[in-house]
């Protein structure tokens, strides 16, 4: 089998086959933050699945270019730099760096390319010209530019490829120049807004007078640029799929820039919401979280991105703090299995078991089976530890497991934890116990046995000694 996945473009599971004629390279884009504030864990699912693909593509053998964008200029960010009375680059500056930093501490391998709307300008107006000249843009008289979704219809394209839109409610003529809205707006959009007083300074020069970019078209611009017209698979939460995908899909093929019966993105997929504590998440409910929340309670990094990567990408999921309690458990279980399995494996190096890898392969084959993936991976800890348990494994076998989840988690990213042994106090108690017991000061020995439980910590018999285990 091959990697399936399901095309919010067909509607169904297809095989995905790149468009590089060798099948080796992927392009690949995600719409990313747009940062006018710290993101909240609903982005962070995105950007997590993301990741999850991105490292299941380069696992398949695929070279990905992973392009991820930073909006920095759009109606929300012009809105705050001007109460906040500061610049724009100061403003978006700070929310970007907490962005990286964020996606850092979730274990996110960096994309390959972080465009920024504000580095593409030219590039914008540029793909703006060529609408312009192929008639499927025009200029308002307030010097802002649209595009023409009756226009574009008549060139014999296509708008509402990712979703069902009723045409007959459109009226002719009629303009949104918000971002963001909704399905009944079904409207002519803005591709450039002429500035206007509360733009302050954040303005460029254009061939329509000074204005700004529109969200979509920065989008388009930024993933031509740099994947080139046609490219193979695009990402992002499925609230974005109406209105800024299909304004994306527009724009980018209105332009015509793509080689005959090549489509700008080959495959569309789209992440479901995340609800917080069963609802939708909301600052007036207080089930709003970005990431700084949830560490702030005691939680890592691995923890929540264990927890956003745990269900399918096209189930709504509800994200709640008991969740995270139990992927600190399941977390928990795998690092106490691998850390038995180092002490025993040594510095062996070996292959990984092809068995495990096939099954855990075959889950994620399709359409990103993650649950699946992770019931394989738990059904391993589980053997391992029976077999652990019975004393047999040889050091090759734990050399070879720990190969194996080396292999897997490549794709789910979890990493090892970080080896956090007792203090050094505890271990030198730990020795005057064996010392005691040597002597056969039972006393003292159970009462440095009882300290050691009071620090939290329980003595465990290894064939290499005891040693001390968290309680
Ligand atoms: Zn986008």
């Amino acid at each position: 089998m091959s990697f399936h996945i399901f095309n919010s473009l067909s509607r169904s599971v297809e095989a995905f086959i790149p468009l590089d004629p060798a099948g080796k390279k992927v392009g690949f884009y995600c719409c990313g933050p747009t940062v006018h504030d710290f993101a909240h864990i609903g982005n962070f699912r995105t950007f997590v699945f993301a990741d999850l693909v991105r490292r299941y593509l380069e696992f398949r053998g695929y070279t990905v270019r992973h392009v991820m964008n930073i909006t920095d200029v759009e109606d929300k960010i012009i809105k705050r730099v001007r109460e906040q009375k500061t610049t724009l680059r100061e403003y978006t500056g700070t929310y970007e760096a907490a962005f990286l930093d964020d996606l850092n501490t979730l274990q996110c391998l960096p994309p390959t390319d972080l465009p920024h709307a504000t580095g593409h300008i030219a590039g914008i107006i540029s793909l703006i010209e060529k609408l312009i000249a192929r008639d499927i843009a025009y200029k308002a008289a307030d010097g802002s530019v649209y595009f023409s979704i009756e226009k574009y219809q008549g060139c014999g394209c296509r708008y509402g490829q990712l979703v069902k839109l009723n045409f007959e409610e459109m009226r002719v003529g009629e303009r949104v120049s918000a971002d963001e809205y909704d399905k009944q707006s079904l409207a002519d959009f803005a591709l450039w807004k002429s500035r206007v007083p509360e733009d302050g300074e954040v303005f460029w020069e254009s061939p329509w007078g000074q204005g700004r970019p529109g969200w979509h078209i920065e989008c388009s611009a930024m993933s031509m640029a740099l994947l080139g017209p046609s490219f193979d698979l695009h990402l992002g939460g499925e609230d974005l799929a109406f209105p800024h995908h299909e304004d994306e899909i527009a724009q980018s093929e209105g332009a015509g820039v793509q080689a005959a019966g090549k489509r700008f993105v080959k495959y569309w997929m789209h992440g479901a919401h995340l609800l917080v504590q069963g609802k939708k998440m909301s600052k007036s409910l207080g089930n709003f979280f970005t990431l700084r929340d949830l560490l702030a309670r005691g939680f890592t990094g691995r923890e929540v991105r264990y927890l956003l990567i745990s269900a399918h990408y096209r189930e709504t999921f509800n994200f709640t703090l008991e969740g995270l309690e139990g992927a600190r458990t399941a977390i928990g279980r795998l690092d106490e299995c691998l850390s038995r399995l180092q002490e025993l494996a040594g510095a062996e190096n070996a292959t990984p078991d092809a068995g495990l890898v096939a099954r855990f392969t075959e889950a994620l084959d399709t359409d990103l089976n993650v649950s699946a993936a992770w019931a394989v991976v738990f059904e391993w800890v589980r053997e391992t530890n029976r077999a652990l348990a019975a004393n047999g494994i040889s050091a090759p076998q734990a050399a070879s497991s720990l190969a194996s989840w080396a292999r897997l988690d490549s794709v789910l990213g979890l990493g090892r934890a970080k080896v956090d042994g007792p203090p050094l106090e505890l271990s030198a108690l730990l020795d005057e116990r064996q010392a005691a017991r040597k002597a056969k000061d039972f006393k003292r020995s159970d009462a440095i046995r009882d300290e050691l439980k009071a620090k939290g910590w329980m003595i465990e018999d290894t064939p290499k000694g005891p040693r001390l285990k968290r309680l």
